[in-house]
Order: C-alpha cells, then structure tokens, then sequence
C-alpha cells in the first residue's frame, strides 16, 4: 500500500513538472499556512464592552486575514467554548456550536467547561458541531480507554499538507467544572498522552504536529522540550487569561485571554521538499473591529430573538449598576440564600460563581443568568462553630461579620464546638480540595439553583426608577 502511493506520488510529480516551462524555483516548494486562532470564548458570541463579537471577528477574518473556506487557512479553538453570557448558557451551549459551524472551526480542544452541563450536554453539543472535539488526555476511569465520544486528534488537510492536531484538557477539571460530571474519567499527564498519540498521528500521515491544548502558559512552557524533541511546531493554549505569543527554539506559543477580545494567528511556512516546517510567526490581535460578518450577524441575531423571548422579563432596576466583585453584589448574593432557608446560620460560597457585572437600568432574567450562569444547587450541611470560624474567611459569605473572630450578623457569638446548618454550593461540596464533603457526609440537598433566591429577593421588592434597588443593598464589606 505504502509503495503504491510513493509511486503515485512519484508519477503526479512528473506530470507537474513536465507541465511546467522551467523548474520549480524554491519558494514553489513552500507553502505558507495561517492558524486562526481563540480559546476560552465562552459564549461570548455579542459584542462587549471591549471586543467585536463573533460577526466583527469574521469580518476581521475576511478582511483583515483573508480568510476564506478552502483557503490555506486552519480555525482551531482552545476550549472552554461556552458558559457566560445568557446567550450561550441558557442553551447550553447549542447557541455558541451554532456560531462556530458558521464560522468554519476546524477543531477545538475540549475544555474544563465544555463538562458543564454534564457528559449528556457535551455529546450534544459534538453531535451539533461541524468540527471535532479534541483531547488525548481524557480516559474513562473503567477501563482506561479514551472515551468513545471524544477524538485524541484531528488531521486537517491545509492545502495539501496534513497538519495533526491534537487535543489536551487541563487536569484541573475535576475541579473546575461540576466535579461529579466528570467523575468517570481520568484526566491523565499531558506528556504520557502525546508519547502514546504522537505515534498514531505521524503514522496516519500527519505532516505538520500542533497541540491544541486547554492548558495554561506554565504548563505549555513545561511542554516546550518535549515539542522541540517530537517534531510539534505550536502549542495553543488557553484557561488561563493572559496573552501569550512566542517563539522558542523553533516552537511557537500562542495563547489568548477570553470572550474573543483577541485572536490567534500563526503564520508556518512550510517545505514541501524538506517535509518540515521553515518558519513561525505569532501575532495576538484585538478583536476590534468596524466591519460585521452578514452571516455570522444573522446567526447571532436568530440566538438573541430566542434569548429576548425566554429572558426579557424585568424584575427590578439599578440607578448606578453593582459591579461583579464589589461587596454590594457578593452580600446581595448571599443574603438572598439565607433568605429563602432562615434556618440557616450562615452562607459560604466562592466569588468565582459570580460571573459578571449588572448594568445600570432595567434588571432582566438574562442579566440574572449571565451573572450566575453555573448549573449549581444550594446545599445545607452542619459544622461546628470552630470550622465555621476556620472557613468562613476563604469565602464570601452571609450571616456573619467580623472576621477575627467572625461573629453572627445579629452580634451573637459563634460557639466553637456547638453544630450549625450553613448554606454552601453542590459545586464547592463535590471539590474534594475544599473542605465541606469532609465536614459533613450527608448534606441536605435543597434542589434550588443558586441562582434563583436572588431573583425571588430583587422581584420581590418591586423597584423603579424612583426607587432603586441600591436603597436595598447593603455595600459594606464583610472581610
Ligand atoms: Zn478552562
């Protein structure tokens, strides 16, 4: 088989070359291949307060890069593709692979968040997209073997060189992503899953070796020796949100932030007669742009009619906006919690399940879900007094102030060794690198989503223009 084609390969040289007047001058023999590049997007499909969108990136594309179907072009993703904005997580990310489709990705890495509306969602979501999804570092727990649902690697015919591309997951995700989602699978070194996969790449005739990886830049740099000594010319990564693009000893990096505020692109000139790659060139773009994508704009525009449709309910107003991190929104949060179960003593939960800010006006359902857009539940578990005082400063939380000691809000003491119910996320209680399934080993489950008692709190109180909800919030700091 093999000398079949050499053969063949050998006689379709002649016929070029017999077609030509003269013989081929050496940059005939190279081919020139751009890598545009995003990772962690997010769902961020609209345009934001520093970014274009997915229709403006498009246009960037076209315009800008060139960009067109058959082109000598390659579209890859680092994963974590959707949870964000309500446009994407309200359908589980069936909006933002929509979005993709049309934007013609090639493949995408799988990240921690690709998990988040669990193994069922995922499959959905591989079952939509136009691309495959990519990780050689997942295994089921059972028996060891890539789950039959995810690719390890992708070849991709780039204008007649097959470029290999092969995904990696960050071995964080059973931390962060809802940990029981993930707990059938292993998520194994990135470096014994190349050494196993590499070979079946180069095998299946790969010419050109990129890892697409949902990793983040200390760990891309860790793999650098490995990719100078196995022939992988880029390592793209993501996770983590600074920018990275460089070039080490003939290997490139390339790394965006988030939420499409900037692109990828690597350019490799490649040798066909040497068969390796001649040269990188990394550039990180701003996603920046005047011009929009009609297609890419009408998709859009289809997910956001959905959206309105299902989200538009108003349930309240802000004269002045409450910014993500401040203490007016993680005491907003909290309270809320210990509102619906007052037989609580306290909340605690992390200020990360808080995703973004609300903005001045009317308050909607779909800011609501932006702002807390994870599939968690609340649980009630029991501590003492003593563990209580030992965690409560690793989080936000409702019910106590202080902090040296913590003291309860009404100014009661908390008694070290006497028992308390606290009102946690199943997300913190599933993390076996926090300490609350270790505290209690039989929670109450209470089946409300964390996000609803906020909801229920702001409708409730029934504000306006002239009466806004900033007369209801308490600001204060509880550090
Ligand atoms: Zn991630």
């Amino acid at each position: 088989m093999l000398r079949k084609i050499l053969v063949f390969g050998a006689a379709l040289f002649i016929f070029i070359s017999c077609g030509k007047k003269s013989p081929q001058a050496p940059e005939d023999r190279e081919k020139t291949i751009t890598i545009l590049y995003t990772n962690d997007e997010h769902g961020w499909m609209l345009a934001g307060e520093n970014h274009s969108g997915t229709d403006g990136l498009m246009a960037l594309w076209r315009q800008q890069e060139g960009f067109s179907e058959n082109g000598p072009f390659l579209v890859l993703s680092g994963g974590d593709m959707w949870t964000g904005p309500a446009i994407s997580t309200w359908f589980q990310g069936e909006s933002m692979a929509n979005v993709m489709n049309a934007m013609q990705y090639d493949a995408a890495a799988i990240g921690n968040h690709e998990f988040d509306f669990k193994v069922e969602g995922l499959k959905a979501r591989v079952a939509q997209s136009s691309f495959p999804f990519l990780s050689a570092n997942i295994r089921e727990k059972s028996n060891g073997q890539i789950p039959n649902f995810i690719q390890p690697y992708t070849i991709v015919d780039v204008d007649s060189v097959a470029v290999g591309v092969i995904g990696l997951t960050t071995t964080s995700t059973p931390y962060s992503t809802f940990p029981t989602n993930v707990a059938d699978f292993d998520f194994i070194p990135y470096e014994t899953a190349l050494e196993e996969i590499i070979p079946q790449v180069k095998t299946a005739g790969a010419e050109i070796l990129i890892v697409l990886g949902h990793i983040c830049e200390p760990e891309m740099r860790q793999l650098m020796p490995f990719a100078a000594a196995n022939g992988i010319s880029l390592i793209a990564g993501g996770h983590c949100r600074n920018l990275v693009g460089e070039i080490i000893n003939a290997v490139g990096l390339m790394k965006t932030s988030a939420y499409l505020e900037f692109y990828g692109k690597a350019v490799l000139t490649y040798d066909m007669g040497k068969k390796q790659v001649k040269n990188i060139q990394i550039d990180i773009l701003p996603n920046q742009s005047t011009v929009s994508d009609a297609e890419i704009s009408a998709i859009v525009g289809f997910w956001q009619n959905q959206m309105d449709a299902a989200l538009a309910e108003v349930i309240g107003y802000t004269e002045n906006g409450i910014a993500r991190e401040s203490a007016a929104m993680q005491n907003m949060v909290m309270d809320s919690w210990l509102q619906t179960f007052p037989a609580a003593a306290a909340a605690l939960s992390n200020a990360g399940g808080i995703r973004q800010s609300i903005p001045v006006g009317e308050i909607t359902l779909e800011t609501m879900v932006g702002l807390l857009p994870f599939e968690n539940q609340i649980i009630e578990i029991e501590m003492n007094g003593a563990e209580m005082q030992q965690w409560a400063g690793n989080f936000i939380h409702a019910g106590l102030r202080g902090g040296n000691p913590f003291i309860f809000a009404d100014s009661s003491a908390i008694i070290d060794n006497q028992i308390y119910p606290v009102l946690t996320t199943d997300y913190l209680y599933a993390r076996d690198d926090r300490p609350f399934q270790y505290l209690d080993p039989a929670p109450y489950f209470t089946a409300v989503h964390y996000r609803q008692p906020v909801i229920d709190w702001i409708k409730s109180l029934n504000t306006s223009s002239g009466n806004p909800l900033e007369n209801y919030l308490d600001a204060v700091g509880r550090k």
